[in-house]
C-alpha cells in the first residue's frame, strides 16, 4: 500500500525545489542497476532531510544505511564547511556506487563511509552527534536507537525511515512490521524524547532528544 498516492507524490515532488543534477543521475543509475531501488529516499524525503540538517544547524550527522548514497549526499549538502556525515553500510556493491558519487561533488567530501555491520561499527562512532538518520535493517532499529541516544547531544534530532512499513503496521504480521510497530509505540511513550510520526513517503518518525527529562509531561 502506498501511504501517499502516486499522484500526490508526483505533485509534492513537482512543488519541491529542483535538486542538483547529481541526484537525478544517481536516481537513474540506482533504478537501472540495483535491486529494490525504491529503498532510495527520493527527492521529497531527501530534501526534507536536507532541511532538517539546515534547521538544526547540525555539524555532525550519523546515517545508518547508505545504499547508493542519495540521502547521505542530500544531508551532506546542507552541512557547514567543517561538517561531517558518517554513514554505515555493509553491502560492498552499494558502498562502491555511493563512494563513486561522493567523489563526484564537493559536498561529497564531507561524507565518511564506514563499511561493515552497523551493529558493530556503530560502537566506534564518537559523540556528540547532532542528528541521525536510521534507515538500515528494521529489526535492529531499536538497538540503533539506544546506541544513537548515547552519543546524541541534548536537543539533537533522529529521523527513522519506513516507520509505516507500507501500511503493515496497522496489522503487523512479519518480523519487520512487528519490530517497527513496537518501536513506534515505544517512542511515542519514551520520556527522553519528543516525537511525531509523519506520513512522508513510507513514514518518517521524527524524534528530538529532550534537554531535560522533566521538561514536559
Ligand atoms: N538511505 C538510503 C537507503 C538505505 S536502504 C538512500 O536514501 O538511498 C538500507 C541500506 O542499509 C542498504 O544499503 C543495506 O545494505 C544497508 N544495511 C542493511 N542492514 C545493514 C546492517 N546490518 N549494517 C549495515 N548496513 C545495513
Ligand atoms: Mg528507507
Amino acid at each position: 500500500m502506498d501511504i501517499v498516492s502516486p499522484d500526490l507524490e508526483a505533485y509534492a515532488a513537482m512543488n519541491t525545489r529542483d535538486v542538483e543534477p547529481i541526484f537525478e543521475e544517481l536516481r537513474k543509475e540506482t533504478y537501472a542497476k540495483c535491486h529494490n531501488p525504491d529503498m532510495q529516499v527520493g527527492k521529497v524525503e531527501g530534501t526534507f532531510l536536507r532541511l532538517l540538517v539546515s534547521i538544526s544547524a547540525a555539524r555532525r550527522v550519523l546515517e545508518i544505511g547508505t545504499f547508493t548514497g542519495y540521502s547521505a549526499l542530500m544531508m551532506a549538502s546542507a552541512l557547514p564547511e567543517d561538517g561531517v556525515l558518517i554513514t554505515l553500510e555493509h553491502d560492498e556493491k552499494h558502498a562502491r556506487v555511493a563512494q563513486r558519487y561522493f567523489d563526484k561533488i564537493d559536498f561529497g567530501k564531507k561524507i565518511k563511509m564506514v563499511h561493515g555491520e552497523a551493529q558493530k561499527t556503530i560502537e566506534g562512532i564518537e559523540g556528540p552527534i547532532d542528528m541521525a538518520f536510521i534507515d538500515a535493517d528494521k529489526t535492529s532499529y531499536d538497538h540503533y536507537y539506544e546506541k544513537v541516544m548515547n552519543i546524541l547531544r541534548p536537543g539533537g534530532v533522529i529521523a527513522f525511515d519506513n516507520m509505516l512499513w507500507k501500511g503493515e503496521v496497522l496489522d503487523p504480521k512479519g518480523e519487520d512490521a512487528k519490530a517497527i510497530d513496537a518501536l513506534n509505540r515505544k517512542l511515542a511513550r519514551d520520556l527522553r524524547v519528543d516525537n511525531a510520526l509523519l506520513t512522508i513517503r513510507d513514514g518518517v518518525m521524527l524524534v528530538v532528544k529532550k534537554r531535560s527529562t522533566n521538561a514536559r509531561p
